[in-house]
């Protein structure tokens, strides 16, 4: 144990690439990247790169699919196989498909599915390169991407993970910290709404680690929602200096 107390969190409080406790790794987020899609956006988290495109609303194949009340979501969240270290098979793992099902209910709240009876709308999420908290920032590109459709949505959903480490809670793990450390508890968040659409725990935390972690997990959602609104105005921007600089 004290071998890996020095591991994961130094003698300076700092964790090993250097974050605070409450630190996110660095985030890049770019919405409207892929011509061929309704909307798109991508995400990068530290080392962790995901592209997201979504389609719809559209018409229901087969048509006796179709709901007559509101609009199907599908997501569905896929590894790359050059996305691990070790090849990953591109056949969806248990693991892909419980997420892609988690995901699609995190949207469940802020989609207005009702506008859209017997259509459908598609997510998907391809993580190009993953190190942790690849559903998190699968959410936070989604929501992106959605709203870069056009989609009715009631609000974003930013997403973050907080872990334990060490006895130590932690924002926004990387693998190795998921990996190795004691929790992780994935959260994704609707700040109009104040509701947390997702929360999963691997690992154990006791119940003031868990208030506490989930305060965490909210205030780190609440930093990426603003940088989510930073990167959908930051297209429009980039469009209107594109057509001052034509005329
Ligand atoms: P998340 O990416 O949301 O943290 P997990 O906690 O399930 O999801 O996984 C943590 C990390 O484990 C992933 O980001 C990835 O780096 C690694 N991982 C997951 N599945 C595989 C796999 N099939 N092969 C290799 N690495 C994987």
């Amino acid at each position: 144990m004290e071998e890996s107390r020095q591991k994961l969190i130094g003698e300076n409080g700092l964790r090993i690439d250097g974050r605070k406790p409450d630190e996110l790794r660095p985030i890049r987020m770019e919405v409207g990247l892929l011509a061929n899609a309704d909307g798109s956006a991508y995400i990068e988290q530290g080392k962790s790169k995901i592209i997201v495109a979504v389609y719809g609303p559209r018409e229901v194949h087969p048509k006796h699919l179709g709901l007559s009340d509101r609009a199907i979501v599908r997501c569905r969240y896929h590894m790359a196989p050059f996305s691990t270290q070790e090849r990953k098979s591109p056949a969806p793992s248990r693991r892909e498909i419980e997420l892609s099902k988690i995901i699609r209910e995190a949207f469940e709240p802020v989609i207005f599915s009702e506008y859209y009876p017997r259509s459908m709308i598609d997510i998907f999420i391809e993580v190009l390169q993953s190190d942790g908290g690849t559903r998190c920032a699968g959410i936070t590109a989604a929501s992106l991407a959605l709203a870069d459709a056009g989609i009715p949505l009631r609000d974003l959903v930013a997403s973050c993970a907080v872990g334990k480490v060490e006895g130590c809670l932690i924002v926004d793990l990387n693998d190795e910290e998921d990996k190795e450390g004691e929790a992780d508890m994935p959260v994704a968040y609707i700040p109009a709404l104040d509701t947390v659409s997702l929360l999963q725990m691997d690992g154990q935390l006791t119940e003031e680690e868990f208030v506490e972690a989930l305060k965490m997990a909210k205030e780190a959602c609440m930093r990426i929602y603003q940088m989510q609104k930073q990167a959908l105005k930051q297209k429009y921007v980039e469009a209107k200096e594109a057509v001052e600089e034509q005329e």
